[in-house]
């Protein structure tokens, strides 16, 4: 057995040897049923949080959550939340207030009946008060209780079921479905971190792309990135193309990333033509449809939603920086050496290397680009692309100069020198330096 469920069977019994109810609860008993590993394990107890810290020494009850104490054995953290009801929401976010109850109740509280099962962990028995285990072998994903009601309390649950839906491959039952289309924009109500969050870890599953779809099919996109709405139907010229609109030639990228892609390369892949519609111009001369600097804007287009999305500075910068060298990949087989390494040199290159490829697998099938770098990446495996200088301020210091933005071009012409292969040593640096200073 895995220890974080030994941890959690072993937090059970000695809630029980106390005389409590105690189940897993929620996402793990929902896993294990399917077969998967459960991430972390949920206990739900008749147990009120004050006998659930006096069982578990140590263990802090969560501020933010009522009702809920965390407890903790050989690294693996267990909630122990006791039976509650929700009461009232007054604001699409929180409830107003919650009482302790019955796991009948508790049930019922929670968002999709296949997050409703309880699961006794000494028998295995499955408690069933909500029909989820039904609809988890059936595949389906569907709100316990009214749907219109449920998401109008808690508008979080709407990304919800967009994430569940596509982690699990289950369709979205038609009512849950229909209230989601019909509550879209409660999602007005959300903080954008936790927009964020939610549409994250949809990004990042491997069926990313139904995700997207997901969104946009039930407006829920429409809240906060609208951007993606306007790449469905932009036509591209089919020769470049043919797949289709910027919409389509997207959600195939993000089907091709495979199923560990992280989050900068999915935002990325995501937002790299977000300028396409804004930028769209028809070349009467050549006859074609043009996109010119959707690169350039498109890199100002993600800065400005992914900090209306409140990602992480980081987050932003790689991703902006993706977005906006994309187009420079058709360039590399004419750049010099130096200018190479230097653009093979940032930290996002790894991943844009992979846009690369998934931006031309996904249309027109080039591969010269791609195969021209990978072979360049081997051939300078050797060293680092970016090798320690050979002269620095200080050379120019000892050879009279005055420190000043020249500084800055000198030593830059210095590094170019060596990229290119034309200054092998310290000696050959110094002599190239006087020739220099002789000259200006
Ligand atoms: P994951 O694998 O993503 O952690 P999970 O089902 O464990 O899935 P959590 O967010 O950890 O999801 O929540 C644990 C349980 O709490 C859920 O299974 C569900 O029963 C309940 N729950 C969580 N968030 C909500 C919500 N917004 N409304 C109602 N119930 C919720
Ligand atoms: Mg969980």
């Amino acid at each position: 057995m895995p220890e974080a469920r030994n941890v959690a069977v072993s937090f059970a019994h000695r809630l029980r040897d106390a005389g409590h109810l105690a189940y897993f609860a929620g996402g793990c008993v929902r896993d294990h049923l399917l077969g998967k590993e459960p991430k972390d394990y949920d206990i739900a107890t008749s147990a009120t949080p004050a006998e659930v810290v006096r069982l578990f020494p140590g263990a802090n009850e969560v501020g933010a959550h009522f009702g809920v104490v965390i407890a903790k054995s050989k690294g693996h953290m267990v909630e122990i939340a006791t039976f509650r009801t929700d009461g009232s929401y007054h604001d699409g976010r929180r409830p107003a207030e919650v009482a302790f109850s019955t796991p009948e109740e508790d049930a019922h509280r929670r968002d999709f009946t296949i997050n409703g099962l309880f699961e006794d962990p000494e028998s295995g028995e499955i408690i069933d008060h909500v029909g989820g285990r039904a609809d988890l072998e059936a595949g389906v994903l569907r709100a316990i209780g009214n749907p219109v009601h449920r998401f109008a309390e808690d508008s979080l649950r709407l990304l919800r079921a967009v994430r569940f839906s596509t982690k699990l491959g289950f369709e979205i039952e038609a009512g849950t479905w229909a209230a989601m289309r019909e509550h879209a924009d409660g999602l007005k109500r959300i903080a954008a971190e936790r927009i964020r969050d939610e549409f994250s870890r949809t990004l990042v599953l491997p069926a990313r792309a139904r995700g997207l779809d997901l969104l946009v099919d039930s407006g829920l996109i429409r809240h906060f990135l609208p951007e993606v709405l306007d790449l469905i139907g932009c036509e591209q010229p089919p020769e470049w193309h043919p797949e289709g609109d910027v919409y389509v030639h997207t959600r195939i990228m993000l089907e091709m990333l495979g199923d560990h892609a992280p989050l900068e390369l999915c935002l990325a892949v995501l937002l790299h033509d977000i300028a396409k519609p804004p930028t769209r111009t028809f070349d009467e001369d050549a006859g074609r449809i043009r996109f010119n600097g959707h690169d350039a804007l498109g890199a100002t287009m993600t800065e400005v939603i992914l900090r209306r999305l409140k990602y992480p500075n980081e987050t932003i910068d790689s991703v902006t920086t993706m977005v906006g060298r994309h187009m420079q990949f058709m360039n590399v087989q004419q750049m010099r050496t130096a200018k190479l390494k230097r653009f093979m040199a940032t930290p996002t290159f790894p991943l844009e290397l992979e846009l690369h490829r998934v931006d031309c697998a996904s249309s027109n099938g080039f591969t010269e680009n791609l195969d021209f770098l990978l072979g360049k990446r081997e051939e300078f495996a050797a060293e680092p692309l970016i090798p320690p200088p050979l002269i620095t301020g200080r050379d120019l210091i000892a050879r009279g100069l005055k420190p000043g933005p020249h500084f800055k071009e000198l030593l830059e012409s210095a590094q170019t020198e060596q990229l290119e292969g034309r200054l092998g040593s310290r000696e050959h640096a110094l002599e190239w330096l006087l020739d220099q200073i002789k000259d200006s």
